[in-house]
């Protein structure tokens, strides 16, 4: 296994104190946090589902813990500032939704559509989702929070009043209180305590051969006799040539497209014709204010362009210091703040933070900032198969044919990485991958040995 850099993880990279960011263009960042933190620069959770990823864990005795995908406290940032508390938004939503539909059904709009029967049942059903009143209104509920907690003695608890629907509409953040719905970000989310490397550090330690590092593959070939591979050794700058049967080539595409090789002109230019996506994120060492002032543990709060989320710490809950995710952006408006100076991103992501959480922007120290697209080795968060794509799907309906084409070997060489799997932004996608190419080489040699028997 031979990798350029000098640490495992590809993309799980957990960033601490002294990790030196280079990135394309850029000047080099130390990162400077304080000890203990980290920022999981590329993979930061692992949904439940994902049974080959968290079965290397349990297999290499790698500590998992909970991620905190979603907080009620967080909040939902509209454009002009204005804030909502999570279980606000999703709750008044809920109460409005459901005595908008009531109405609907007693006014007998939906009588084409329901039966006598269901109409009596979902009202009932209704009332409870919506946690509305007797007679159907919808009038506040404490899931959405206190406006007076319950106290000692008759210290009653009240809701408030619901937030108008207008309100609510208007927030341009109000579909991410689905952002928890999405299969991939159920709970319960897993992370590897102290940092995503360490699966991939887990699963390196029980490698029979250990990976070869600082190991620039610059060239591949198909030979007579199996494949060669010309690498760079980066310490020495020492140019090296290796041999095997087959190859299995797990670079990113857009590297891949740097390489020489004698590859089948169909299959070079599949991948060069792949674009990747663009995606950002600035951390901060901070004192934990969202915990104690705003009852923050986890979770994310939603904040719009330019800078997407702040994304609150799950792990070392009440210490005194954690690493803030200022920032996490993609797409296009990713595209276009990566072209911004490292200084003004950093701007960005403290002014969102200030807009969340006024008071506090000036007390964010020490950012790291990630810019996918600059980083070596990787040139990209992940690929956009979708664009090419016949129902221009991205997650589960890849068919883009140059995805098809490099599903299989170009002679002794195979390709793998989550880039060829229907997941693609996951490390799932990548664990699956390299087992399909893997048994398939299994194979071959398995008929080869028929054959030659
Ligand atoms: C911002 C971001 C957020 C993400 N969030 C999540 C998440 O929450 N959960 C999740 O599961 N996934 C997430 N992903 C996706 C996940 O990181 C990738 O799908 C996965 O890590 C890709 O694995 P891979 O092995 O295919 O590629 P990589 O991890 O990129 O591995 C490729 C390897 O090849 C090496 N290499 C490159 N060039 C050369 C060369 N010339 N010679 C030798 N070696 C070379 C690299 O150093 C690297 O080790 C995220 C990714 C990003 C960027």
């Amino acid at each position: 296994m031979l990798e350029a850099r000098d640490r495992v993880g590809g993309r799980a990279w957990a960033v601490r104190n002294g990790t030196r960011i280079a990135m394309n263009g850029e000047e080099t960042q130390t990162v400077a946090f304080a000890p203990g933190l980290y920022m999981n620069a590329g993979p930061a959770r692992i949904p439940s589902f994902h049974t080959g990823f968290l079965g290397y864990a349990r297999k290499f005795d790698v500590p998992m813990e909970v991620e905190v995908n979603s907080s009620r406290s967080a909040y939902i940032v509209g454009a002009d500032g204005s804030r909502i508390r999570m279980r606000t938004a999703i709750n008044d939503m809920r109460g409005h939704i459901a005595a908008l539909l009531g109405k609907a059904v007693r006014q007998g709009s939906l009588d084409q559509t329901l039966s006598a029967a269901d109409k009596e049942r979902l009202l009932p059903f209704l009332s409870r989702y919506g946690d509305l009143a007797p007679d159907g209104r919808f009038v506040g509920t404490e899931r959405s929070g206190f406006a007076r907690l319950p106290g000692a003695g008759l210290t009653f608890g009240a809701h408030g009043q619901p937030l108008p629907l207008e309100q609510l509409l208007a927030n341009e953040q109000l579909p991410m209180t689905l952002f928890e719905d999405d299969i991939y970000m159920q709970a319960t989310m897993l992370e590897p305590v102290g940092g995503m490397d360490q699966v991939h550090i887990g699963i390196d330690r029980n490698l029979r051969r250990p990976s070869i590092r600082g190991a620039e593959a610059l060239e591949m070939a198909n030979t007579p006799d199996g494949v060669a591979v010309v690498w760079r050794d980066r310490a020495s700058g020492e140019t090296r040539r290796m041999t095997a049967d087959y190859l299995i080539c797990t670079l990113p595409l857009p590297v891949a497209a740097g390489l020489r090789s004698n590859l089948p002109a169909a299959v070079t230019s599949a991948i060069a014709s792949v674009r990747y996506g663009e995606s950002n994120k600035v951390g901060f060492d901070s004192p934990r204010f969202w915990e104690a002032e705003e009852q923050i543990y986890g979770g994310i709060s939603f904040v719009g362009p330019p800078t997407g989320l702040i994304w609150y710490p799950s792990g070392d809950l009440f210490s005194e210091r954690g690493m803030l995710l200022g920032c996490y952006n993609s797409g296009p408006v990713a595209e276009a703040f990566a072209k911004m100076p490292l200084a003004d991103q950093i701007a960005a992501a403290r002014a969102a933070v200030e807009k969340t959480h006024p008071g506090h922007g000036d007390k964010l120290a020490n950012p790291a900032v990630i810019n996918w697209s600059k980083v070596p080795y990787s040139l990209g968060p992940w690929p956009d198969w979708g664009a090419m794509s016949s129902g221009r799907g991205q997650e589960g309906h890849i068919d883009a044919p140059a995805y098809t084409l490099l599903q299989q070997p170009a002679g002794q060489i195979y390709f793998a990485g989550a880039h060829l799997s229907q997941t693609p932004g996951w490390q799932e996608g990548g664990i699956q991958s390299a087992w399909v190419q893997v048994s398939a080489i299994v194979d071959r040699v398995r008929q080869q040995e028929r054959r030659a028997a």
